[in-house]
């Protein structure tokens, strides 16, 4: 097949790589020169484990290129995948579809033969029709179908997610396109994945449904924590038993300081919206985003108790500000609500994250950065474990608490326990959900009877 993807983010950069892993022959089409130069040095622009050696292998296999230009993007294209951004609108929550809408109206005078055009891109229930009726309005002879192909791929696992996922899911008006996508896919069929072919707007749905889902998991067990830490009981062996109920599922239920990323607030948010256009508001929707929101200010409210009331003179060091491990977005991060709220109150910050300084830079203005979580926490009062990259699952405790001016721990991720931190020399530590302990002596949780 010959295929034409429309933007080289995180999504369509990885689809157009893994399509050409594929067998296929794979334009990657972007409007951002800079974008477009790296790639044809070979450099990939985000960081993504395993993408930059699977890409230089297809390019040199003569199957992948890179084109600021969509004409020659889509000669003799079988398929266009446009797989743009659909951010958060300004002002109402709604998704913006604006690079969506832009890419549609540059790809409609060049269809010249059956082409299906493909929105990889999370668009809103009705997006694709729009779609095809624009195509149809610019270029009424063309011959063409839509098709709604969500990505479900995780970021920091996105090769393997694209490779080896739970399902694919099309939504197709016609057979024939239906054909192109499975003849796409094919290559897949080996490891026997559920192909879900659907009607379009099911298929739209089902990508904004399992988003919520996901972030209404990870909102609900970040409640529990709370109420955990009231009663005196342990988040992460309350997940662990409800988690083992099949019914529930293990995943998801890692208790933190409030879901951030790239999909989950704008998607949650554009959901929402969907919902009370139609007059069939989705509540529990409505009140994830609220909680979600809440639980990233309880983290600023606790992180300030632990600095006895006020963040003014103290040094912290931040372990991690990318959204999660292994991957440079910063997208709605917590550390971009959690940050802020340390320098505004007169912190000196200090961070290290493995991946994210060249993002982080410009959207965390005012603090150092640091090579590692050692030379961050040197002299510091609190060390915040915001992102649980590997490096930081197995710290010398030792090493960094003797180096610190009050070695107090504030660990978001339960990455370590409140023994291992006074193993490791700590005077304070403070999980979510979990026991702690301030000044050397163990926090009580208030139990009426
Ligand atoms: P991104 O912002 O990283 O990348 C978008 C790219 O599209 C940019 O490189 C931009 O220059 C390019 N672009 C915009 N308009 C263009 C045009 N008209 N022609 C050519 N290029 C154009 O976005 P992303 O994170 O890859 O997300 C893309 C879509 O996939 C979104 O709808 C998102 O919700 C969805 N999605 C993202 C993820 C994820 O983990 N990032 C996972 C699943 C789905």
């Amino acid at each position: 097949m010959r295929i034409a993807v429309i933007g080289t983010g995180y999504v369509g950069l990885v689809s157009g790589v893994c399509f050409s892993d594929f067998g296929h022959d794979v334009v990657c089409v972007d409007k951002d020169p800079d974008k477009v130069a790296a790639l044809r040095e070979g450099l990939v622009p985000i960081y993504e484990p395993g993408l930059s050696d699977l890409m230089v292998r297809n390019v040199t296999a003569g199957r992948l290129t890179f084109t600021q230009d969509l004409a020659s993007g889509m000669k003799d294209a079988d398929a266009v995948f446009i797989a743009v951004g659909t951010p958060t609108r300004r002002g109402d929550g709604h998704a913006d579809l604006s690079y969506v809408r832009a890419a549609a109206v540059e790809i409609a005078p060049l269809i010249d033969s059956y082409t299906v055009i493909v929105t990889k891109s999370t668009v809103p229930v009705g997006t694709n029709r729009k779609i095809r009726d624009l195509i149809r309005q610019t270029n009424p002879g063309a011959e063409f179908d839509v098709a709604s192909n969500p990505e479900f791929l995780r970021e920091g696992a996105a090769i393997d997610d694209f490779m080896l996922p739970d399902r694919v899911v099309i939504g197709v008006e016609t057979e024939r396109a239906a054909e192109v996508l499975r003849a796409i896919y094919r290559p897949l069929y080996m490891r026997e994945f559920p192909l879900v072919t659907t009607d379009i707007e099911s298929a739209e749905m089902i990508k904004y449904a399992a988003n919520a889902f996901l972030a209404t998991k990870i909102t609900f067990i970040n409640e529990i924590a709370a109420l955990c830490e009231k009663v005196g009981a342990d988040v992460k062996a309350v997940a662990h038993g409800i988690g083992l109920d099949n019914r529930i599922g293990r995943k998801f239920l890692h208790a933190g300081p409030g879901y951030g990323g790239s999909c989950f607030p704008k998607d949650t948010r554009a959901l929402a919206r969907i919902g009370q256009e139609h007059a069939a508001p989705v509540h529990i929707v409505e009140q994830v985003i609220a909680v979600n929101e809440e639980i990233k200010r309880q983290m600023v409210a606790k992180l300030t108790d632990l600095c006895g009331g006020s963040f003014r003179g103290k040094r912290i060091a931040v372990l991690g500000v990318t959204f999660k491990p292994d991957t440079d977005d910063m997208r709605e991060a917590p550390s971009l609500t959690i940050v802020p709220a340390m320098l505004g109150g007169g912190a000196e910050v200090r961070v290290a994250d493995p991946q994210g300084r060249r993002e982080g830079e410009e959207l965390l203005p005012g603090v150092a950065w640091c090579k590692d979580a050692y030379e961050a926490a040197d002299g510091a009062d609190l060390v915040v474990i915001l992102t649980q990259w590997h490096e930081f699952r197995a710290l010398d405790l030792e090493r960094m608490s003797s180096a610190m001016r009050t070695p107090q721990m504030a660990d978001l991720r339960n990455i370590y326990t409140a023994e291992d931190a006074r193993k490791g020399g700590f005077t304070a530590y403070m999980g979510i959900g979990v026991a702690g302990f301030a000044n050397g002596s163990d926090s009580e949780a208030a139990v009426g009877f």
